[in-house]
């Protein structure tokens, strides 16, 4: 018979889980383009409800995913409340859910895959807004920009996607060793 302890813990108690996130959305005319909470220069933006921040949104998936709380959707319907919400908000309100359950971030690992337009010089900025409101050093955050290569709705500029991966961590306060209970 196999003796395995760590098959007995509940889900909660493993100390390390993995997420993964992913969103499209079609690129119009007259919407701003927002990735990572900053506005890039250009003549088309996601067609969404809120502002549309496809690599924000598939964050907040890969976030929820790992903390076994459904996806964006469950959380910020397509009501007025959330008509043109900015997504950096709702990535904090995220953070502060996983908080709650004593989840911490530790690292995350995104794509942004648009044909249009350059991002590269805009990295630096969304890394750095990414990890400010999710409570960790730049370093740990990693934002990759892909092109299709021309194919399909992505390549031909009709969509922009993103997908992101992240790694959460239990860090029980019940075990900190100052905590009175
Ligand atoms: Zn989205």
């Amino acid at each position: 018979m196999l003796n395995l302890p760590h098959m007995l813990r509940t889900p909660d108690e493993l100390s390390i889980k993995v997420g993964h996130g992913y969103d499209i959305h079609r690129l119009v005319e007259g919407r701003k383009l927002i990735l990572g909470g900053i506005e890039i220069p250009f003549q088309k933006g996601p067609d969404a409800h809120s502002d549309g921040d496809v690599l924000v949104h598939a964050l907040i998936d890969a976030i929820l995913g790992a903390a076994g709380k459904g996806d964006i959707g469950k959380h910020f319907p397509n009501t007025p409340k959330y008509k043109n919400a900015d997504s950096m908000k709702l990535l904090d309100y995220v953070m502060q859910l996983v908080a709650e359950r004593e989840w911490k971030v530790t690292n995350i690992d995104a794509t942004i895959i648009a044909e249009k337009p350059k991002l590269g010089k805009f990295v630096a900025k969304m890394k750095e807004n990414i990890a400010k409101t999710v409570g960790i050093e730049a370093s740990m955050v990693n934002i990759k920009a892909a092109t299709n290569e021309g194919l399909d709705a992505i390549g031909e500029g009709r969509a922009i996607a993103a997908h992101a991966v992240v790694i959460i961590q239990l860090v029980p306060r019940s075990r900190h060793p100052f905590q009175l209970s």
